[in-house]
């Protein structure tokens, strides 16, 4: 056999166990010091209530021969494509049901969707972001270019129109950086990449995030999108699901071949999402749900403000925070983005994530997530008061 040697091209990414090494010397060294981690890339705050009941209800059916399911449809249940159905109304986005496929969660399905994509094509995808893009399409073996975010465009990229890309990935709210594209700016990607032929694959894993009716929650807010748009969502961040697994992306029927390569692919190579998780991915949508979800994205916004108000106050550059729970902030002194860690670690005992971590344009950048308690957030920021107030 031959190895698909595409692998050999990953960049090995150190970025999480170098931390887990620094973190570790440091509290080897200083048992005592008391170390508040802020580079928390995950959800803290348990399942709600709504879907706890939920889940316990599905156990009880599994349990009874009148109600025990087996193998469900592999792109999920009617009643939940029905609730993301029902949640996409209340942006003012009508979708069919089978436009809705129902997942593990958007890693996968990002991973996943790019079986139906040629080899040849060329890949844009913006820098720096959630590393996953990049990756799959070096597995596959297929050539990555970039859009540059940086301070000048706020970390909105936006199209080049020199460069030619078939596949464009945008996240928005954006992972590191937390920036939103408003809906003019996200007419221009779409007008872009309906001009080229290409398709946007749209990770809106952070939606939930976002408090101003005015920016776009989906991409298909913005006409024409459902020609050229795919749609990539996860309850991992809006509602705590990054353990329990439960995702949906949304492939148009204009895109009428790719929808149907895309039921295709998952009735071969996918199963299903079970049972239970899909009966707790639907109290999410109840009124209960929404409530109970909302009142947990606003104790991390809450966090995300106590950062932003304190970076403010230093006059400390920044973006994101308002409409997601990543702060990216340029490092003081024009330090590079791991000098920073080691002073923060060092001088404050404050746990972030260098940005040079997400790409090269990354370099000179910190991000901090709120998804730390309160009490904790507090404290850091009253450290980082102390040490940068001018
Ligand atoms: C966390 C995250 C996801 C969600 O992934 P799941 O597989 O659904 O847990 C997707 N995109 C980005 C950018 C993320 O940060």
């Amino acid at each position: 056999m031959n190895i698909n040697t595409n692998y050999e091209n990953l960049e090995q990414s150190y970025l999480f166990s170098t931390i887990a090494k620094k973190v570790n010397e440091f509290s080897n060294a200083h048992p005592d010091a008391k170390i508040i981690r802020l580079g928390i890339g995950d959800v803290t705050l348990p399942l709600c209530n709504a879907v706890i009941k939920a889940m316990h209800k599905a156990v009880d059916e599994m349990g009874n021969q009148s109600t025990f399911r087996g193998y469900g449809p592999e792109q999920g249940y009617d009643f939940l494509r029905t609730a993301v159905q029902g949640y996409y109304k209340t942006h003012n986005v009508d979708l069919d049901l089978d436009e809705i496929f129902i997942s593990d969660g958007a890693k996968s399905d990002l991973g996943n969707i790019l079986d139906l994509f040629a080899k040849e094509n060329t890949v844009l995808v913006p820098d720096p972001v959630y590393p996953v893009y990049v990756d799959t399409n070096v597995m596959a073996g297929r050539t990555v270019i970039f859009a540059n975010a940086n301070k000048e465009n706020g970390f909105l990229p936006m199209p080049d129109e020199s460069a030619k890309a078939d596949i464009i990935y945008i996240c928005s709210p954006n992972n590191p950086t937390g920036a939103v594209y408003n809906k003019e700016q996200l007419k221009k990607w779409v007008d872009y990449a309906l001009a080229l032929n290409a398709v946007i694959l749209y990770d809106a894993a952070y939606e939930c995030f976002i408090s101003d009716s005015s920016l776009p929650r989906s991409i298909f807010e913005i006409e024409g999108a459902k020609n050229c748009a795919i749609e990539f969502c996860s309850l991992s961040k809006t509602a705590g699901f990054t353990g329990t697994r439960c995702g949906y992306t949304i492939v148009p029927k204009n895109l009428e071949k790719l929808n149907k390569m895309w039921l295709r692919r998952q009735t071969t190579k996918f199963n299903g999402v079970p049972y239970i998780v899909q009966r707790a991915a639907e109290a999410v949508f109840t009124e209960e749900g929404q409530k109970e979800i909302k009142e947990n994205i606003g104790y991390y916004k809450e966090n995300a403000k106590i950062i932003s108000d304190t970076l403010e106050k230093c006059g400390i550059w920044h973006v994101g925070g308002k409409h997601s729970p990543y702060i990216w902030l340029k490092c003081p002194d024009n330090m590079s983005s791991w000098e920073f860690f080691d002073k923060l670690l060092n001088d404050l005992q404050i746990v972030g994530t260098p940005g040079a971590g997400f790409g090269k344009n990354g370099e000179g950048f910190f991000r901090l997530t709120s998804f730390g308690s309160k009490e904790n957030t507090v404290e850091a920021m009253k450290r980082f008061e102390n040490a940068y107030l001018k």
